[in-house]
């Protein structure tokens, strides 16, 4: 199964036809109006032609932070109601979750489909897991993964969300999780959750191993509070041998404590390989990004909960997630403006798979290259930078080689 993309420009680049084979890049070539299918050394009908019509061409987006088990996506626009803390919006939505207008299946399956349709096909959701909803949502999201198995990746993160110590039976249940397919171990709040940091990250790091699965720590902690938890983290990776398999996601205030401290916590993830997964929140204090990426430290982006209890930001669209990021990071030139879509796409991709190509500084624009996967996504604009800020909706989304969503509609 053979597709043939006509002109195109990777990253804005000259204009190409890109060669796809069994769901990978076979070929980057200048571009040739005379080139078809057929002079593309293959027996018309063995190959998909897909009209690049000038546009730009860059990886798909890689969403490595959303909660597809808590979505209102596509229902009526409903009034927040959460208080202040995790644990008050945790409590908002365990009293909401199940009354909304249709079974969260079809929640869950329409936000990923949309994610999808919008340039999105590869995935890494969590699932709350705790003794209101026990398997129900995780289950939902198993689901989902399943019925779009052939339009994007879909990685689960086993969650509590309501803390792993607060509540009798949750680390049981979180082991059934991990049993029936969960794929990452989540962690959250170590300090200001449980209020037992060690033994929380000694559960969270212990069912990693038992499942031979990475961890991911939803990290909320302010300054120092964020750095201490953060430097238990590190300790665990190091003595367990880790290295490659941890994230912190959110972790926003880890560059607000002092010079040094960010200095040291950017070089013991490069050490460590830990990565960093943002959904570009407007709170400040977070590790620059332009250091991150120089260290080499993996770095991705998601939508985090979509116009759910939590909050009512989120439209699973990963590329005005990506002007999210350079707006709040103040970006103006077209550099790291274009470094926020390669974080959006290839960096979340680096965390998914660590042996993916990783992005070696601001200016690196790795993913369309022969040998690496046809996760592709075509996109209306001038250049990178234009179409991070124009957001245009003529956009086709190919997965493993094959169109899977054209004109914001899955295919
Ligand atoms: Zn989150």
């Amino acid at each position: 199964m053979n597709t043939l993309i006509r002109a195109v420009r990777p990253w804005g680049q000259a204009l190409s036809d890109i060669l796809i084979t069994d769901g990978k890049i076979a070929g980057v070539e200048p571009h040739d109006p005379a080139r078809t299918a057929g002079a593309a050394g293959a027996q018309p009908g063995d190959v998909t032609v897909v009209e690049g019509r000038g546009r730009l061409l860059v990886p798909s987006f890689s969403d490595v932070h959303v909660h597809l088990d808590s979505t209102r996506i596509g229902l009526p626009f409903r009034e927040h109601t959460g208080g202040p803390g995790v644990w008050t919006m945790m409590m908002n939505d365990r009293k909401n979750w199940r009354n909304a207008e249709v079974p969260l299946q079809e929640r869950v399956n329409n936000t990923l489909g949309r994610m999808i349709a919008r340039g999105t096909t590869r995935v890494r959701s969590y699932a709350q897991v705790d003794v209101d909803c026990r398997l129900e949502r995780f289950d939902a999201v198993m689901a989902a993964k399943e019925q779009f198995k052939d339009q994007a990746d879909v990685d689960i993160i086993a969650f509590p969300q309501a803390g792993l110590l607060l509540e009798e039976g949750t680390v049981p249940l979180m082991d059934e999780a991990l049993k029936a397919g969960a794929n990452v171990m989540g962690g959250i709040d170590p300090c200001s959750l449980d209020r037992d940091p060690a033994r929380h990250l000694d559960i969270v790091f212990g069912l990693a191993e038992k499942y031979q699965v990475p961890i991911d720590i939803h990290l909320h902690e302010p300054g120092e509070l964020g750095v201490f938890s953060t430097d238990l983290v590190i300790e665990r990776t190091r003595a367990l041998g880790m290295q490659g398999k941890v994230t912190m996601s959110h972790a926003y205030q880890l560059g607000s404590v002092s010079e040094a401290t960010t200095r040291r916590l950017i070089e013991e993830f490069a050490e460590l390989d830990i990565s960093m997964a943002s959904v570009a929140p407007s709170i400040s204090g977070q590790l620059p990004i332009p250091l991150l990426a120089e260290a080499g430290v993996r770095m991705g982006l998601g939508e985090d909960g979509q116009r759910d209890y939590w909050s009512p930001y989120g439209n699973t669209d990963m590329l005005d997630r990506t002007w999210q990021l350079a707006f709040t990071h103040g970006f103006r030139k077209d550099e790291l403006i274009e470094h926020a879509l390669a974080i959006a796409t290839v960096g979340g991709a680096s965390i998914l798979d660590p042996s993916a190509t990783r992005l070696k500084g601001t200016a690196h624009r790795p993913g369309i290259e022969v040998g690496d996967p046809a996760e592709l996504l075509l996109l209306d604009g001038e250049t990178v930078a234009s179409a991070v800020m124009d957001r245009g909706g003529d956009r086709t989304v190919i997965h493993r080689g094959k169109v899977v969503a054209d004109q914001l509609e899955l295919v």
